[in-house]
């Protein structure tokens, strides 16, 4: 354990719960304690002793041009010279506002928040102000942020009532969220049929990220576009890690289905603090001051995050941007997949652009229920392991992989071999 991290966490423990600003970091589902961190630079992470890492977690998806990629650095640069808010309309948000409009298919209308929790809870609220309906349906291992609303998990069976998935999320309010299988086309049909009326909306990762990656199956995201038009629900799409990475446009873009409302977040700051909310112009002119829906945030449109945001979006604009982004993560899958076959480990490495999952499981997962069952005690041991030879992984089974611009073929040549050496030798089930 390097020791300035070490003592770095003692202390942190003393002032913040759990030492952390935020559950995942704190190493829980992996053992051993946290590195922190002194600077990034392109793929790479620093820890506070000095080490180097390869980063696959790219601060949770935002950082797709890499760590203090210069262009972002100077703009912000430049921005906070000028003032870092004014809480009063500026120039940016019009700018990064079109930008959006421009490449989200679904988005007509777009605003501004500063975190994907607060676009989530946002469009909700929208779209119960919209239908006048309460009810809100989630699928089981898709995350929106911590929503009281949105941390329900979900019961056994088809229409469970929720549950709360934390103490202090009143029961009340977890009974208006109902939770399904993802990718069971069929469980959204009979509930639609049965309760479509009360139903205000329906959110859904469009690809899970959040259980590990999970692909949509052929269909789902049609079936979830036609039902809920049917019943005259609200369908969100919460493209927080997937919008700008699996295409310009998003995973809407990618599969040719637009929802009425989308939330957006991460890569769209460049780095910084940022959320959105957008969709159809009929709905989105339900929120004040237009119409009668509140919302409102004091940093909101802040000049900081919005040029660090324009600068991020036109750099993504750039032709062959996705394609290379797309040979760049499967020249890394590749070397994965490759790595545990040699090492006779059941892992599959299961991808969506650059998104992946190196699922320590037998099958592929097609909703929680298949992701659940991984060994996420072999998982520890290769965080560990990789860890220890220079690769920083997500700590945890349940998350993604992010491949940036910034990973270089040579450093991810060089992660697949650091993986065939970590899997040598590693033993399948608790033992590892
Ligand atoms: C990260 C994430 C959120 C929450 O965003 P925060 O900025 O952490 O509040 C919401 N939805 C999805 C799909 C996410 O991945």
């Amino acid at each position: 354990m390097p020791t300035l991290s070490r003592n770095l966490f003692d202390k942190a423990r003393q002032v913040i719960p759990g030492g952390v600003n935020s559950p995942v970091r704190a190493f829980k589902a992996v053992g051993g304690d946290p590195l922190f961190f002194a600077r990034g630079a392109g793929a790479c992470l620093y820890d506070v002793d000095g080490n180097e890492y390869i980063d696959y977690v790219c601060s949770w998806g935002p950082l797709i041009l890499g760590h203090a990629d210069p262009e972002i650095v100077r703009e912000i640069q430049e921005a906070a010279k000028n003032g870092t808010s004014f809480g009063a309309p500026n120039p940016h948000e019009v700018e990064l506002a079109r930008l959006v409009v421009e490449a989200v298919p679904g988005i007509e209308k777009v605003r501004m928040v500063n975190s994907g929790t607060e676009a989530t809870l946002s469009a909700i609220r929208l779209a119960r102000g919209f239908t006048g309906r309460d009810l809100i349906v989630k699928m089981d291992g898709c995350y929106h942020g911590h929503v009281d609303a949105l941390l329900v998990q979900a019961g056994s069976g088809v229409a469970t009532l929720g549950i709360p998935g934390t103490p202090g999320v009143p029961a009340r309010v977890a009974e208006q969220t109902i939770v399904l299988p993802y990718n069971d086309l069929d469980a959204v049909a009979r509930l639609a049929t049965e309760r479509g009326r009360e139903i205000a909306c329906l959110i859904v990762e469009p690809v899970a990220a959040n259980m590990g990656v999970v692909p949509p199956k052929p269909g789902y995201l049609e079936g979830l576009r036609e039902i809920t038009a049917k019943h005259g629900i609200v369908l969100i799409f919460d493209e927080v890690i997937t919008g700008f990475r699996l295409a310009l446009g998003g995973a809407q873009e990618k599969y040719r289905i637009n929802p009425d409302l989308t939330t957006l977040g991460k890569i769209l700051g460049g780095g910084l603090p940022i959320g959105a909310y957008g969709g159809r112009e009929e709905i989105m002119d339900r929120i004040a001051p237009e119409g009668n829906v509140y919302q409102a945030g004091t940093l909101a449109g802040n000049p900081l995050a919005m040029r660090a945001g324009i600068t991020m979006l036109k750099r993504l604009r750039a032709p062959g941007t996705y394609e290379r982004l797309e040979a760049l993560s499967a020249r890394l899958q590749a070397g994965l997949q490759s790595a545990a076959q040699d090492a006779g480990m059941p892992v599959r490495v299961i991808r969506v652009g650059s998104l992946m999952t190196a699922f320590f499981l037998g099958r592929d997962p097609v909703d929680w229920a298949g992701a659940a069952v991984a060994d996420t005690k072999a998982y520890a041991g290769y965080f560990r392991r990789m860890l220890e030879r220079g690769v920083y992984l997500a700590p945890s089974q349940f998350e993604a992989m992010f491949v940036s611009l910034a990973h270089s073929e040579a450093q991810l040549d060089r992660t697949a071999e650091i993986a065939r050496d970590a899997l040598k030798g590693m033993r399948w089930g608790p033992s590892a």
